[in-house]
C-alpha cells in the first residue's frame, strides 16, 4: 500500500454489502429477499430484454464507441444537443470520471456530510482534499439531509468541485428547486457543481425538480443519471451526465473508449422508449414505498423521509449498533438481505430497498420474528 498515492493510502473501498453471489448459492431454491442494493424489483422493460439478446450475434464486435443511438435518443428525450451528453459504465464511472477531470492535487473536492460514499472515493483516488460539508440536523425536516448553505461555505478558493445527490442515498433526503436555485447563485463560475439524480425518476414530492430544468443556464453545473434504478439495468452499467458541451467535450478526453458496452447500450435505448413500464413501476414503487413505511413506523422504528426506491430506518438509539448488527444477521439468516449502515457511521441504521408486494410482506414478517 506504501507504492500507492497517498489519497489512495487512506481509502477503504467502496463496501457493496454482503457477498450477494455466495449468499444465492447458499440459499439455492429458498426464496431470497435482497433489498440490500436499490435495485429493482420489478425489472428491466420487456423491449429492453429482446434488445440485449439482438446484440449477441454481433459480439465480437466493439460496441458503437460513440453510443451514437443512445445518445441521440437521449438528447431527444431531454432537449438538448447530442454534445451535451457523455455515457458512462453506470453513472458511478462518471462520478469517478467528474474528480479525474476536475480536481488533483491542491484541489478541494466539496460533499456533504451523508453525501453518497463515491464522492470520497472519487476525490481520493484523484489525489484531492475532500472538504465535507456539515448536513442538516436529525431534527430538521430533511434530518440528515444536504445542507446547502452549508456546502455553499465550505467552497473555498481551492474548490473546483461539488457533488450534490437529489435525492441522495443512504439518506433518501432531498432539497427543492428553490433551494438549489439560491446555491447555484453563490457557487463561483469556476466550481464545477456535479448534481448526482441515480432516483430522480422516483421522486414526487411537489417543490422538487430536476437540475436539468436549469442546467442550460449554468454552464458549470452537470447532472448524472442512471439506467440501473428505475429503469432496472443494473446489470448493464449505464448512466449518462448532461451538462454545457464544453463540459462534456473535456470529459470526452478521458472517458475509456468502449466504456459502455453493447448489450448495455441497446438495452437503455429500449428502455427509454417504453414509458409505459417506467410509469408503471414509478407507480409500485410509490405505493409499496408508502405501505412499508407506515408499516416499520407501525413498529416503533423511525422512518426517515424518502423520495426513492429505499428508506433509511433508525432500529436503535447510537450506542447501540450492537443490537442491529445482531438484528440484520439474524435477517440473513432468514434470507433477507438489508445493507448495513456502519460504513456511514449509522449502524444504528439499516437501509432497506423497497421490495415488490411479496417482499416487504416477507421482510416484515422476518422482522417480526427476530424482533420479538
Ligand atoms: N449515485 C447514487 C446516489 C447511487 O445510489 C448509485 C448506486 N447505488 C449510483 C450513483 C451509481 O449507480 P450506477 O453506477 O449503477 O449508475
Amino acid at each position: 500500500s506504501a507504492l500507492a498515492q497517498p489519497g489512495i493510502q487512506r481509502l477503504r473501498a467502496y463496501d457493496p454489502g454482503h457477498d450477494l453471489v455466495a449468499f444465492r448459492r447458499r440459499f439455492e431454491g429458498r426464496h431470497l429477499v435482497e433489498l440490500g442494493s436499490n435495485e429493482n424489483p420489478y425489472g428491466p422493460s420487456a423491449r429492453a430484454k429482446e434488445a440485449v439478446l439482438g446484440t449477441i450475434h454481433d459480439s465480437f464486435r466493439y460496441p458503437d464507441p460513440l453510443g451514437g443511438d443512445l445518445n441521440r435518443a437521449l438528447a431527444a428525450k431531454h432537449g438538448v444537443d447530442v454534445g451535451s451528453i457523455l455515457l458512462g459504465n453506470g453513472s458511478h464511472e462518471l462520478l469517478m470520471q467528474f474528480a479525474q477531470v476536475f480536481a488533483g492535487p491542491g484541489v478541494d473536492v466539496v460533499a456533504s456530510k451523508f453525501g453518497f460514499a463515491v464522492y470520497a472515493i472519487a476525490a481520493q483516488c484523484a489525489g484531492a482534499t475532500l472538504r465535507v460539508a456539515p448536513c442538516h440536523a436529525d431534527a430538521h425536516a430533511m434530518p440528515r439531509g444536504h445542507d446547502l448553505d452549508a456546502i455553499a461555505a465550505a467552497i473555498t478558493d481551492t474548490t473546483r468541485l461539488v457533488y450534490l445527490a437529489n435525492p441522495n442515498n443512504p439518506t433518501g433526503t432531498w432539497y427543492d428547486a428553490d433551494a438549489f436555485a439560491a446555491f447555484m447563485a453563490k457557487v463561483p463560475g469556476d466550481v464545477v457543481v456535479v448534481v448526482d439524480e441515480a432516483y430522480a425518476e422516483f421522486v414526487d414530492a411537489p417543490g422538487w425538480a430536476s437540475a436539468l430544468t436549469v442546467q442550460a443556464r449554468h454552464p458549470n453545473l452537470v447532472v448524472t443519471r442512471t439506467f440501473s434504478k428505475a429503469y432496472a439495468l443494473a446489470g448493464l452499467r449505464v448512466g449518462f451526465a448532461i451538462g454545457h458541451p464544453a463540459l462534456i467535450a473535456v470529459m470526452e478526453r478521458a472517458r475509456e473508449s468502449f466504456n459502455v458496452n453493447s448489450a448495455g447500450l441497446a438495452a437503455a435505448e429500449a428502455a427509454l422508449g417504453d414509458e409505459e413500464h417506467l410509469r408503471w413501476v414509478v407507480a409500485r414503487n410509490a405505493e409499496q414505498r408508502a405501505a412499508l413505511a407506515t408499516a416499520l413506523h407501525d413498529r416503533g422504528l423511525r422512518v426517515f423521509p424518502s423520495q426513492t426506491n429505499f428508506l433509511l430506518v433508525q432500529f436503535a438509539e447510537p450506542g447501540d449498533e450492537a443490537r442491529v448488527a445482531g438484528i440484520e444477521a439474524a435477517l440473513c439468516e432468514r434470507g433477507i438481505v438489508l445493507r448495513p449502515m456502519g460504513g456511514y457511521g449509522l449502524g444504528h441504521c439499516l437501509r432497506i430497498t423497497v421490495g415488490n408486494a411479496d417482499e416487504n410482506r416477507r421482510l416484515l414478517a422476518g422482522l417480526d420474528e427476530v424482533r420479538a
